[in-house]
């Protein structure tokens, strides 16, 4: 069975992370999205939080499991058995640091294979910070985050 990993911080999920998980599970046959524990990076909303948008905007999909993970990717890749890890890439901007990240992790773990798959023009400049950005400020979210996700900023961001 061909399982590949998808790991970031999801803070929150936007439609530019679903259209990869989209794509990712047309070419695996199970797809684990891995919610980075980062306490060295602030963040927006709770793991938890996180995990529950992401579920919710899946909607019970089949063959793709939402975890959360602390430490190397590495030891989360083979603690799961997982040899391929997917990462979107946007702009230029994004090469420079997923080239090192990559190598880093090949280097760690030779088995392991990074998989790259470009963004949908639609979601090119799409980022979670740009989403909080425009959502603090009352701006127009609607065709970049899934539903759930749009009410839990707005939560969020009230009486800011
Ligand atoms: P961000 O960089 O927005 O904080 P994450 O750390 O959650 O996002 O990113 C997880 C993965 O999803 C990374 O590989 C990132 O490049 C990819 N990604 C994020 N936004 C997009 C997008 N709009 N289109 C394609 N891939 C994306």
């Amino acid at each position: 069975m061909k399982v590949f990993v998808y790991p970031g911080s999801f803070d929150p999920v936007t439609n530019g992370h679903m259209d990869i998980i989209e794509r990712a599970i047309g070419i695996c046959d199970k797809l684990i999205v891995g919610i980075l524990i980062n306490n060295k990076k602030e963040s927006t909303f709770s793991v938890k939080e996180r995990e529950d948008m992401l579920k919710s905007a899946l909607n019970g999909r089949a063959n793709i499991e939402v975890t959360s993970f602390s430490g190397l990717l590495v030891d989360f890749m083979k603690q799961n058995n997982v040899t391929t890890v997917i990462r979107g890439l946007r702009a230029v901007s994004d090469f420079e640091n997923e080239f090192q990240l990559a190598l880093l992790n090949k280097n760690q773990y030779p088995d392991m294979e990074t998989l790259f798959m470009m963004t949908s023009s639609n979601y090119l400049y799409l980022s979670s910070s740009m989403v909080k950005e425009l959502a603090i400020y009352k701006g127009n979210i609607d065709s970049y985050v899934p539903a759930c996700v749009k009410e839990a900023l707005i939560k969020k961001f009230t009486n800011i």
